[in-house]
């Protein structure tokens, strides 16, 4: 049985296939998100990984900001439970997840059989999202995939001290003009990233076994940046931003298979 999670975020396009709700046999993410041709291209493109087309899939469910226009899909979650079920599927022993996204970021706190029991949401503010790591990244003229591994070669990373997105742009072009080290702004930005997101996750209150999911999980710097500011390690997946989209495609097989 072949079922199908489409996660359509405000940035990206994420779909994997999974084979009778244990095994993902085709994944894939587009950097363009709702409204765009990134939709039809991911889903298109994991049908191709296998050869098949739509009806050979015995269900789809689809998820993320843009879950709504997606036509091929049979039923529609929200991104907290799909992201909830995906992470707990690839870090089982999951009880804190973090997600940061393209421009929102969430804590969710699941319960020992790894049912949401508590969540909390950013999704007001880019500052604290993936969009603000994104500005940043083009301020400072550097790809977004080398903001981790330069980030930690910051020997005294600096403070940021603006909140909002705008203004810590402003105050990144002080500092670059000022000749301050780039990997040092870099550590600073992540910083207070990590400052933003671990607030709400202190708020939320989170346990041992602490994991990180979304796109921004994929930047070590975050990562690091954010055990530093809860004290503790976190986890993360090599498929963390697929973890919608995973948890989307055990939804279809579970409404297959459990009445
Ligand atoms: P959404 O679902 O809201 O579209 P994603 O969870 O796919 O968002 O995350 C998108 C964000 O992930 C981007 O804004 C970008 O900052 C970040 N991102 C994606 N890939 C990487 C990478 N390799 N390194 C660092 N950040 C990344």
């Amino acid at each position: 049985m072949l079922t199908l999670g489409i996660d359509i975020g405000s940035t990206t396009s994420k779909a994997a296939i999974i084979e009778n709700g244990h095994k993902v046999v085709a994944k894939n993410i587009i950097p363009v998100g709702t409204g765009t041709r990134g939709p039809e291209e991911v889903f298109k493109s994991v049908l191709d990984q296998l050869h098949i087309k739509r009806n050979d899939i015995n269900r789809i469910v689809a998820t993320g900001y843009g879950r709504m226009k997606f036509e091929h899909a049979d039923r529609e979650l929200s991104e907290i439970s799909c992201h909830g079920k995906g992470v707990r599927f690839l870090i089982p022993d999951v009880r804190t997840i973090i997600d940061i996204g393209g421009q929102d970021a969430k804590v969710l706190q699941l319960n020992d059989k790894g049912l949401l029991e508590n969540f909390i949401m950013n999704d007001k503010c880019a500052a604290g999202t993936g969009r603000f790591l994104d500005v940043m990244a083009s301020v400072l003229d550097i790809d977004i995939n080398d903001m981790g591994p330069r980030s930690l070669q910051a020997d005294a990373p600096v403070s940021i001290s603006s909140t909002c997105t705008v203004f810590a742009e402003s105050e990144v072009i002080s500092r670059l003009s000022n000749g301050e080290n780039i990997n040092n702004i870099i550590a600073g930005i992540h910083r207070s990233v990590a400052k933003k997101v671990g607030g709400l996750a202190i708020r939320l209150g989170y346990t041992d076994h602490v994991a990180m999911s979304g796109g921004v999980a994929r930047n070590i710097g975050i990562v690091k940046a954010m055990e530093e500011e809860l004290k503790c390690p976190i986890a993360v997946h090599p498929d963390c931003q697929l973890a919608g989209a995973i948890g989307a495609a055990l939804f279809a097989y579970d409404d297959l298979t459990k009445k």
